[in-house]
């Protein structure tokens, strides 16, 4: 009986709360409820800097490291971003890719494990446009400087050079590796549409995470302030 008691207690807790969600969920154009970081993974090779997709609005030219790809079109299904900056560096033939020395040193950038968003259709004014890109900043930084994994550094409101009006930043976390270099993991949220990967395996010991607080930035952040960077 009392069992019986405290399952439809719990029932009653479940409906108050899908019916306290509905409303939220219908007014958002793009779906940003669902949340797929309840666990995350490591991918481990091959990464390779390549073209990022037409499905994924981007200033032409850019790259990033295929293994984030998913990532990156999860979110843009759900937040309309526009990528000004993915990997920067050279290419094995020679080519340089994107902005030329706007990164600090060790920026995850160099390695394509990050990208700069704005507002898709954005005036470059902090406007309304940018309240869906401060929501995807919050969620991927419920706290400052405390980023959800697999986030190893988001850059917004409260981080010099970066914000409402000027850019997110979002960096993947990654095995430490010189810049130039194909890190050997990558951690990413799992979508459910990622291609064929190779079964999942975690370090010996724990990942040491690169050096710096940051996608390059080499100072603390602590009470929001830190130099222009990424
Ligand atoms: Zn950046």
């Amino acid at each position: 009986m009392s069992h019986r008691l405290r399952s439809s207690a719990w029932v009653r807790a479940l409906a108050i709360f899908a019916l306290s969600c509905a409303p939220l969920l219908a007014v958002c154009a793009y779906a940003e409820a669902a949340s797929p970081l309840a666990t995350t993974k490591l991918l481990y090779g091959p990464g390779k800097i390549v073209p990022i997709p037409a499905s994924i609005p981007h200033e032409e030219g850019d790259m990033v490291d295929k293994r984030i790809l998913p990532d990156l079109r999860w979110i843009a299904k759900r937040y309309p971003i526009y990528v000004t900056d993915g990997y920067s560096g050279p290419l094995p033939n020679g080519e340089h890719v994107g902005c030329n020395r706007c990164h600090v040193k060790g920026s995850d950038h160099y390695n394509g494990l990050a990208v700069d968003l704005v507002p898709l259709n954005g005036d470059g004014k902090c406007d309304a446009t940018w309240a869906p890109i401060t929501r995807l900043a919050l969620w991927a930084e419920p706290t400052q400087n405390h980023p959800r994994a697999p986030f190893r550094w988001v850059g917004y409101d409260g981080d010099a050079g970066h914000g409402c009006g000027h850019h997110l930043h979002l960096s993947w976390e990654h095995a430490a590796v010189p810049q130039f270099e194909i890190a050997e993991w990558v951690e990413v949220f799992p979508v459910g549409e990622q291609p064929a990967r190779k079964p999942r395996k975690r370090p010996k010991t724990p990942p040491a995470p690169p050096p710096g607080p940051s996608g390059g930035i080499s100072t603390v952040h602590s009470g929001g302030l830190s130099v222009r960077g990424d």
